[in-house]
């Protein structure tokens, strides 16, 4: 089974559009790339309904959109028979663990990923001398961020651990002994959690130019047993399911034969490609 469970609804120009014809475009080119099922997740931050969680500009100035409207488009698309799940990409917010549950709770979600792009309103994916690299050295940077997503993974809020090593996105590491350090604790911490990690396209299309995480985070995981995910994280209908065939290959090398699936935020294992 292929599955591609991350991805942003927006039309064809790359703009917001929580909408079934929107969502159709998607599972068009899913059904062209023989990917079996596909998560929508959009960012939390574009809901009107998250606004008190923001401080960060960057976040404060997108939540105007509805988080009905999302969730209705998708399920509207499960309804027509898509094979289609709902999720959502949750930003984690040390401290605020319990708005972010209640807020999350109503809703008839999949799955849940969880991600870390900014820490304490810095942004790590923006710009190589920019947000969280403007104050802090390599070493720190990456540090901050492993303890960022080990709280992420502990705060029971997620199902699985989005883009797991974002923070190599510009190409920039520590020591290796530092990168061990950092992918063996935070693969015991998500093995504790019980939760699963994404293997994302989506590094491919960034400086680094590699895929999400590192063959040795996985190696990691894969020693503990943690359940994995594919993704392309899309932001275009054109990039669906995009280089998935690398994302498979990378997890055959480390030795998984399947992948989870979500169902109402149950876990179940598939044969993987
Ligand atoms: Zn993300
Ligand atoms: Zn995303």
């Amino acid at each position: 089974m292929i599955i591609d469970y991350h991805m942003h609804l927006r039309s064809p120009r790359e703009e917001i559009d929580h909408t079934v014809e929107a969502l159709e475009r998607f599972v068009e080119v899913a059904a062209e790339r023989g990917v079996d099922e596909i998560g929508f997740t959009e960012h939390v931050y574009y809901f009107r309904q998250t606004r008190e969680l923001w401080t960060m500009p960057y976040y404060t100035e997108r939540c105007v959109y509805d988080l009905d409207r999302y969730c209705d488009a998708v399920l509207e698309g499960k309804r027509r028979g898509f094979p289609v799940k709902l999720g959502l990409e949750v930003d984690y917010v040390p401290g605020r663990e319990r708005e972010m549950h209640d807020l999350l709770e109503p809703y008839p979600w999949d799955f849940v990923l969880g991600s870390v792009h900014e820490i304490e309103g810095h942004a790590i994916d923006a710009e190589p001398n920019e947000g969280l690299w403007k104050h802090f050295p390599v070493e720190e940077v990456w540090r901050r961020y492993f303890i960022a997503l080990r709280a992420a993974a502990r705060s029971g809020l997620f199902d699985v651990l989005a883009h797991p090593d974002l923070v190599k996105i510009f190409g920039m590491r520590p020591a290796s002994e530092d990168v061990f350090l950092h992918h063996d604790e935070t693969a015991a911490a998500i093995e504790a959690a019980g939760i699963a990690v994404e293997v994302s396209t989506a590094g491919l299309r960034k400086l680094v130019g590699e895929l999400y995480p590192d063959p040795g985070f996985l190696e990691a995981c894969r020693g503990r047993g943690i359940p994995v995910t594919t993704a392309s994280d899309a932001h275009l209908p054109g990039d669906v399911g995009r280089d998935l065939d690398q994302a498979v290959a990378l997890l055959r090398r480390a030795g998984y034969e399947t992948v989870t699936v979500f169902e109402s935020r149950q876990a179940r294992q598939e044969p993987l490609g």
